[in-house]
């Protein structure tokens, strides 16, 4: 096994097998570019962060401009335009339904921020509750609280004597919705005003496999909590600026939560950062004249200038493209697109909801399916393509800006990907 080279350790990533990592040296709306200039279409987004294109030039000139005159100031005690910009956008944006906005540095952190006001909330009220109740398969971040909340598996089988207990109600997948419902029932009635909060990726799950649920489904879930006065907690980190087709998932869904997380695509996935928005109640339970009642909670770049910049930048791009359009045309381009991997025989659960499209590889045995990930992905790229498998689901979830011809390169490389994998394992039977 020959040494990595980097003193680098990257993320998810088994130094002992990986390749030496692709070097890019820049990038530009849709796509990547390496070392060499080789242009590589980002099909993920980069890890689902990046909404409108990589460099937008009003993002580019709003952190250029931000960068001259403030880059970073302690925010107990101080403020800035910036941040009270983006706060007053982001209620705005979110339709008034909150009003108040705590910032943090990224996905993980602003889950934290969001279970400890709901636990810091029933605490402050001198009706402490001990409960979280999450979704199975749920994704909420690798910070202890949010792994709590997460899936447990492999990813955290080392720290699992260290989470704390959840509760994990079964995802309300068509055809499991009222196992879901009766799970939720059990969990609240042997509970009883014990449950502090329901933390939920809503209609999608993420990192779980691009998991679907409907709106019902989610609607029937919150109105159970809303009747044991349990906190709604929604995740819309991934979800969040459009990624389900409506700017937050919570408006297709049809709900209301009482704290809603943000991060990856805040900053238009410019830079890191990440905001937990709340309902006066909340805020209203931490305020007071009694010192020890606030909300203990600070990280050292809280509300960093410069991030706010581009999170305001980014909401102006909202405001003034037509980012709705774009989004509405990935989405009906992979409406089209899911007929004919609808047609083929070896993938099944084929799904899509705004811009995100996926389905799922089949086969015989599990072990085949580990050695299907990196094969895919190293195919893809092999098509100067990231597209990133996560375990047999495939799916893409392209930045706005990416063109109907660059969508139809990459159905057409999910097909061949699909085709050389049935043509291996006919070899293979022979
Ligand atoms: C990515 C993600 C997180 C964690 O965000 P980080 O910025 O990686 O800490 C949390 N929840 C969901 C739904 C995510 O997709």
């Amino acid at each position: 096994m020959p040494y990595n080279k980097s003193t680098i350790w990257h993320p998810f990533t088994q130094h002992g097998i990986a390749p030496d990592s692709i070097h890019i040296n820049h990038a530009k709306g849709a796509y990547l570019y390496d070392k060499n200039g080789q242009r590589i279409i980002d099909a993920i987004s980069s890890w689902w962060v990046i909404t409108h294109g990589h460099c937008h030039p009003h993002i580019v000139s709003a952190v250029q401009a931000q960068a001259e005159k403030l880059d970073q100031v302690i925010f107990a005690g101080f403020t800035h335009d910036p941040a009270e910009n983006l706060a007053e956008k982001l209620i705005r944006h979110t339709g008034e339904a909150f009003d108040h906005v705590f910032y943090s540095d990224s996905g993980s952190t602003a889950v934290e921020v969001a279970l400890k006001m709901a636990l810091g909330y029933w605490e402050n009220k001198g009706q402490a509750r001990q409960k979280i109740i999450a979704l199975e398969h749920g994704y909420h971040g690798d910070t202890f609280g949010a792994m709590s909340a997460g899936a447990r598996s492999i990813y955290n089988r080392a720290y699992d004597p260290f989470l704390f207990e959840v509760e994990h109600i079964t995802v309300p997948v068509s055809g499991q919705e009222s196992a879901s419902f009766e799970m939720l029932e059990r969990v609240l009635k042997a509970n009883k005003n014990n449950v502090a909060c329901f933390i939920f990726e809503p209609l999608l799950q993420g990192a779980g496999g691009m998991n679907i649920y409907s709106p019902e489904a989610l609607q029937t879930l919150c109105t159970m909590c809303r009747r044991e006065d349990v906190f709604l907690i929604a995740d819309e980190i991934m979800t969040g600026f459009g990624r389900t087709g409506s700017f937050l998932a919570c408006d297709k869904a049809g709900i209301n939560p009482d704290i809603l997380c943000l991060s990856k695509g805040l900053t238009a996935g410019f830079l890191p950062m990440s905001a937990t928005l709340c309902t006066r109640g909340i805020y209203d339970a931490f305020y007071s004249t009694d010192k020890s009642k606030m909300f203990f909670h600070s990280s050292s770049f809280t509300a960093n200038p410069i991030s706010c910049s581009a999170a305001v930048a980014s909401l102006e791009i909202w405001e003034n493209e037509l980012v709705q359009s774009r989004i509405d045309e990935i989405s009906n381009s992979h409406e089209t697109a899911l007929k004919d991997f609808k047609a083929r025989t070896d993938v099944e659960n084929v799904r899509s909801l705004g811009t995100m499209l996926a389905f799922d590889i089949k086969a015989e045995n599990s072990g085949y399916l580990s050695t299907i990930q990196p094969q895919l992905y190293d195919f893809f790229l092999r098509h100067n393509i990231l597209l990133r498998p996560l375990g047999n689901t495939v799916y893409m979830l392209p930045p706005y800006c990416i063109s109907k011809e660059d969508l139809e390169e990459i159905y057409e490389t999910l097909h061949l990907a699909l085709d050389s994998l049935r043509d291996e394992r006919q070899q293979c039977a022979v």
